[in-house]
């Protein structure tokens, strides 16, 4: 029985630049410098590096790894995918220092790998949410500690804010780092068609802006009502937990500048989760899509001091 892991992409740098390659230029090769796409030859020759090609119009050579988050990374590109699989199937995620031990690289090396894997998982699917009417559950949640921040005697004011926004029928997430009222106020406007179906809690919050969409229902959490009809904001909270669990558990020291690709991270496998029919090596092929033009350096990625 052969695994998973035991497909060719996963061991053999060759196969892994022709599974990248498929990936990204599902239609041939596209040069990152001047956008060509004809007369571009692959480079041949025992001393060339692995999936050079060069294009004849700017006169430059590339390779599938360059504007990507692989560029100006040692680790070979079948090592990058397998942590890529790694992340895309951890349900609540997985630390670099797991990476580190699994893989076998140093921990700076899978620190840098990981963000940068969170940074692939940023989508820039930004069609509103509840068009056509759809449910929209939206609710907020509390977690860890601003930086600096010290903890009150009671009150969530040291904690970071998440708000979370769920389309029912496309059973898409959008997580967002938000720093307070206003600002959840403006996400919920900018990002949901009028037409939504709003779904929240009481909170006092959400009675203004509610009135711009064409339904607002909310569940009363202070009186213990959870569900009325189908109004519940049952799914928001469900991906939350998931959300929760995974950063107490495995990501336990999460800075407040990186929350927002944590964030990207569940996002993205609550949206293409099993249920929607997406297995793991389906969902890390979306993953792969999402690397073109993410390029990030270390710089950008906050290197842990
Ligand atoms: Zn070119």
């Amino acid at each position: 029985m052969a695994s998973n892991l035991s497909h060719k992409h996963f061991h053999d740098e060759d196969e892994a630049f022709a599974y990248v390659e498929a990936r990204v230029w599902p239609d041939g090769p596209v040069c990152p410098h001047c956008g060509g796409v004809e007369r571009i030859s692959k480079m041949q020759g025992k001393s060339t590096r692995k999936g050079l090609y060069k294009c004849y119009q700017c006169r430059k050579p590339f390779t599938v790894r360059m504007g990507t988050i692989f560029e100006s990374s040692k680790v070979p590109l079948h090592v990058w995918l397998q942590a890529i699989y790694l992340v895309a199937g951890s349900k609540k995620g997985i630390s670099s220092h797991q990476l580190t031990r699994t893989l076998g690289l140093t921990v700076k090396t899978a620190w840098f790998l990981s963000h940068r894997i969170r940074e692939a998982m940023r989508e820039g699917d930004l069609s509103p949410f509840g068009a056509g009417g759809g449910a929209v559950e939206v609710d907020e949640t509390y977690i860890g500690r601003k930086a600096g921040s010290k903890v009150p005697k009671g009150g969530w004011g040291h904690k970071m804010t998440v708000l979370g926004l769920i389309g029912r029928t496309a059973g898409k997430s959008n997580f967002f780092h938000v720093d307070g009222g206003k600002e959840i106020q403006s996400i919920v406007l900018e990002n949901l068609s009028r037409e939504a179906r709003l779904m929240t809690d009481e909170h006092v919050m959400y009675r203004k802006i509610g009135r711009e969409f064409a339904e607002h229902s909310s569940v009363m959490h202070y009186n213990k009502e959870y569900v009325r009809g189908d109004v519940t904001t049952n799914t928001i909270e469900g991906a939350f937990s998931i959300f929760k669990r995974g950063m107490r558990g495995v990501y336990q020291h999460c800075r407040e500048k990186h929350l927002h690709r944590y964030l990207a991270e569940f996002e993205f496998r609550y949206s293409h989760r099993e249920a929607h029919g997406i297995d793991d090596a389906a969902r890390a092929d979306k993953m792969l899509r999402g690397i073109v033009g993410k390029r990030l350096t270390y710089q950008q990625a906050g290197a842990r001091a």
